[in-house]
């Protein structure tokens, strides 16, 4: 199927007093979640594939605004002077595309940055030839006529009722023609391009709009839309692995995950030789890049000399912690031929938890063997691998 060539118009030449008046000018470019209103507008369309043609239609007086919140989005749209009204900039808009003759328009309000590709992509798939299309949200308010006193005059039925957003899909010639006819009549009281097509007896679908779809109005709406913006600044979730080998040497136990399990083998290694917690240490410091255990708990310090384990572990959460670090969980595997680990594997878990504050249940230990091949199998040492996942908090990420 050949593809349809689709423009967009982005109306952005308001002056939007009511959302008041700041240093950064009207409300399309004050700045949501780090980035301007009519910045995020625009790469909505920008980046939907099946677009072509972008206008912006502004105010003379945010050329420069214009320029300097829009970066390298510049080169992918085309900015055009408005009119005196909303109306007046759409007309504006679709001239400058005349020369090109898009098939279908996409007329969008400035001010409308959450606008999805499941939305756009709706609305061009309902235009045709003769048919516009407009998303829109069926009211879910109780819907009051006021009189001129401030009461209730009348209750409307809401069956039936729609709110309009916008990309508003049409047809380039018929939109174009319908604006032409309305500024040539002086009719100008439309509040949507849709009602002006339909003036001229041109049906228009509704398709399913999105609540997220906003118009950013109000000084109220931008706080809100900025807020919510900050919230979905990433959440920063890291992974580290660690990976630890002891070799095993005539002896009578084994500390395995801070537990000591008698054996006819022990552990060789500078501190108490414990994989498990070893490779846990590890685990916990790659999450902020401090590090192993090496670099910490240098094996040349006599100090660790026998140490119990549990040390190390305690240290890497504190470290991760004081980079504002929240242990989500732990993983931890040991690798080995004998001893069993199974009856042991609530007492390490509890270990675990003493040495990270953790719940039981974020707490994982579980033994494999070797099938009795390799080094472990032939029971030369003993491995283990750890995961651990922790949130960092603080880090703020623009959207
Ligand atoms: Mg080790």
């Amino acid at each position: 199927m050949e593809r349809r060539r689709i423009a967009a118009v982005v109306v952005s030449a308001g002056r939007g007093e009511r959302a008041g008046v700041t240093a950064e000018g009207p409300k399309q470019f004050r700045t949501i979640g780090g980035r301007a209103v009519l910045a995020r507008t625009l790469e909505a369309f920008a980046t939907h594939p099946g677009l072509g043609d972008i206008i912006l239609v502004t105010h003379p007086d945010d050329l420069d605004r214009v320029q300097g919140c829009l970066g390298a989005l510049l080169g992918r749209v085309r900015v055009v002077s408005g009119g005196s009204s909303r109306q007046a900039s759409v007309l504006k808009g679709l001239e400058a595309l005349e020369a090109s003759q898009p098939e279908v328009v996409l007329i969008h309000d400035g001010v409308r940055p959450f606008v999805s590709q499941e939305v756009i992509d709706a609305v061009v798939g309902e235009v045709t030839a003769k048919t516009g299309a407009i998303p829109a949200m069926p009211v879910t308010d109780t819907i009051k006529r006021m009189d001129d006193a401030g009461r209730i005059a009348e209750t409307v039925q809401r069956q039936g009722l729609f709110g309009a957003q916008t990309p508003q899909g049409f047809p380039f010639r018929p939109i174009l023609e319908a604006h032409r006819r309305a500024a040539a009549q002086s009719a100008l009281a439309f509040t949507d391009d849709a009602s002006l097509f339909e003036w001229l007896g041109h049906p228009v679908v509704l398709v399913r709009g999105d609540a997220d779809n906003v118009k950013l109005t109000l000084a109220a709406d931008i706080l809100a839309a900025d807020r919510k913006l900050k919230g979905q600044a990433m959440i920063d979730v890291r992974t580290g692995n660690g990976y630890d080998v002891h070799q095993l040497v005539e002896g009578d136990h084994v500390t395995l995950c801070g537990v000591r399990i008698a054996h006819d083998q022990t552990l060789l290694g500078h501190s108490d030789a414990d994989v498990g917690l070893h490779a846990l240490t590890d685990a916990l410091l790659a999450t902020c890049g401090a590090g192993d255990i090496g670099t910490h708990f240098p094996p040349s310090d006599p100090q660790w000399k026998g140490a119990e384990s549990g040390i190390f572990v305690r240290k890497a959460v504190e470290i991760v912690r004081a980079k504002g670090g929240r242990v989500c969980n732990v993983d931890i595997t040991l690798i080995a031929e004998a001893p069993k680990v199974g009856p042991h594997r609530t007492a390490m878990v509890q270990r675990i938890a003493d040495m990270t504050g953790l719940d039981a249940e974020r707490i994982s230990v579980k033994a494999t063997t070797n099938e009795t091949i390799g080094f472990i199998g032939r029971r030369e040492g003993i491995a283990a691998i750890a995961t651990a996942s922790v949130v960092y908090s603080d880090t703020t990420v623009s959207a």
